[in-house]
């Protein structure tokens, strides 16, 4: 009779541990879903190139993946703050934010570009904002690298629409935004169109708190291993071409 409680108790003990070792670690994910194709709301859904990607590398981790919307300038707070583990949001791989957060390889060049109205032929360079009123979005890169041109006026705002619509308004004559969301912006903006300026090139990567380095490295190995078997070629061929 003790035999038999005594297997029982073990089988009893083998399944709770095999349970528990089943059930997936959670990595939360922040990100900002107002910046296409990165990150964007589909029928209610966060979706875009990082989501899909977030989403192949918990897979190669074998996590599940838990995204989280919130406003841009909340994503690094929220990380600190431990309500996220990871942010992906186009996130630029900048010195400043280097400071308090770590970044993995980066995922994604790009570039700040400036949006215009049609015609407009007066600004052809970030030296032609001078002088004039440009929208920018509040703590972006965008922001950063307006700001330091000399006798510009700026316009802050929360979203990249909410600019967006400043310019169709004519409450600002240019708005400064990272490429492929400018890009996305002004095909489905008739009238609006990129201005041929030179751009600065940045690199997007995804932001984990500084101590959280078995994480890093987890993270950076499933990003190796995406990019080396296709899976990371095949996102980028269904968002940009
Ligand atoms: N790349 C820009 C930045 O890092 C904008 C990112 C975003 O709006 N999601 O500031």
């Amino acid at each position: 009779m003790k035999k038999f409680v005594k297997s029982l108790l073990m089988g009893a003990l083998i399944l709770s541990l095999s349970v528990s070792a089943m059930a997936k670690d959670k990595i939360f994910v922040g990100t900002n879903a107002e910046f296409p194709p990165f990150e964007y709301l589909d029928k209610g859904e966060v979706t875009g190139f990082d989501i899909e990607l977030v989403n192949e590398l918990g897979k190669v981790m074998d996590a599940d993946v838990k995204v989280l919307d919130m406003s841009f300038d909340g994503l690094l707070p929220a990380l600190q703050m431990k309500k996220v583990d990871l942010v992906i949001a186009g996130m630029t791989a900048t010195e400043e934010r280097k400071k308090t957060v770590s970044f993995t390889q980066p995922y994604y060049t790009a570039s700040q570009v400036i949006i215009v109205k049609e015609g407009n032929n007066s600004i052809k360079s970030f030296d032609d904002l001078k002088g004039k009123k440009v929208a920018v979005m509040l703590g972006f890169t965008g922001d950063t690298i307006v700001s330091e041109i000399e006798g510009v006026s700026i316009e802050r705002f929360n979203a990249a629409y909410a600019g967006i619509m400043a310019l169709q308004a004519d409450k600002v004559e240019a708005v400064v935004l990272d490429s492929e969301p400018a890009k996305n912006y002004v095909k489905q903006n008739p009238g609006l169109v990129l201005a041929e300026a030179d751009a600065e090139q940045e690199e997007y990567a995804i932001a984990l708190r500084k101590n959280d380095k078995a994480l890093l490295e987890k993270v950076e190995k499933a990003l190796a291993e995406i990019k080396a078997n296709g899976t990371y070629d095949a996102l980028i061929k269904k968002y940009f071409n």
